[in-house]
């Protein structure tokens, strides 16, 4: 669905996406992990260019994304972070509706729309849809912010740490959730995590970063098992 071919990024001189090459297979559940300083989020911002690229190629669907234009890639492409971005003086009906408004659907439809991403992520619709985002906890405004990126049913969902800060329970349930909404829709998702359980418990396939490289991937059973150098051994915690 998206494929990295020898892409690189170069900040201020520095290399920090270096010939990188990546397939995020349709349908499955692909997670990035590293350190901090990784490249991960670079990564994950290429994808929908809020970072562009300086060399290779990015493909969605076949075609540079590039040739896109950034609005059409973008509304093909859900997209949630870990500071979740809701608006303020929005309510949570209006944030989740950011992009059916921007495309135009009718009042009914995305009413429809909301309530339905609401019950799915276990919130009443008619006890948190007027609510603003300070009137929600912290775990509650990340599962806003996923319903957000879902609301116009995107090809690809890109996470960047959506469930970060979180008590290890309400992390739990959202990653539960997650895995649940990718089951029901066979959503192709593109997660980026630190936490190398979020990342064991989620991944189809995993993809462990350094230094803007790509160190292993694979299944997570199959990394666990046949862990590639001491690096990845250290970073899944069988130091042993
Ligand atoms: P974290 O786990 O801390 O979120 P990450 O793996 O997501 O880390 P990136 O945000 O992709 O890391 O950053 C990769 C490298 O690129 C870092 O060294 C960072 O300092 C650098 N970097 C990221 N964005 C910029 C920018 N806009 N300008 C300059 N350097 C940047
Ligand atoms: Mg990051």
């Amino acid at each position: 669905m998206i494929v990295f071919e020898q892409v690189t990024k170069i900040f201020d001189g520095r290399t920090v996406i270096n010939t990188l090459d990546l397939h995020i297979a349709k349908g499955k559940i692909t997670v990035l992990i590293g350190a901090s300083g990784s490249g991960k989020s670079t990564t994950l911002k290429m994808v929908n260019r809020l970072i562009e690229h300086d060399s290779g190629r990015i493909l969605f669907a076949g075609e540079e994304t590039r040739s896109f234009k950034i609005e059409d890639l973008r509304r093909r492409m859900g997209y949630a972070i870990q500071s979740t971005g809701l608006f303020p003086h929005w309510t949570v009906a209006q944030n989740i509706a950011t992009v059916p408004q921007l495309l135009n659907w009718d009042k009914q439809r995305i009413r429809q729309r909301v309530d339905e991403l609401l019950t799915m992520l276990n919130l009443e619709p008619t006890e948190y849809r007027e609510r603003y985002p300070h009137q929600l906890s912290g775990g509650q405004q990340q599962r806003i912010g996923v319903a957000r990126a879902m609301a116009a049913d995107p090809e690809i969902l890109l996470m960047d740490e959506p469930f970060g800060a979180l008590d290890p329970v309400t992390r739990s349930v959202l990653q539960d959730e997650v895995r649940r909404i990718h089951e029901l829709s066979g959503k192709t998702i593109l997660l980026v995590t630190h936490d190398i359980d979020e990342a064991l418990t989620m991944a189809d396939h995993l993809v462990l970063m350094d230094k803007g490289q790509i160190v292993q991937q694979g299944h997570p059973a199959h990394i666990l098992a046949h862990p590639a150098n001491d690096f990845v051994r250290e970073f899944i915690g069988r130091s042993d």
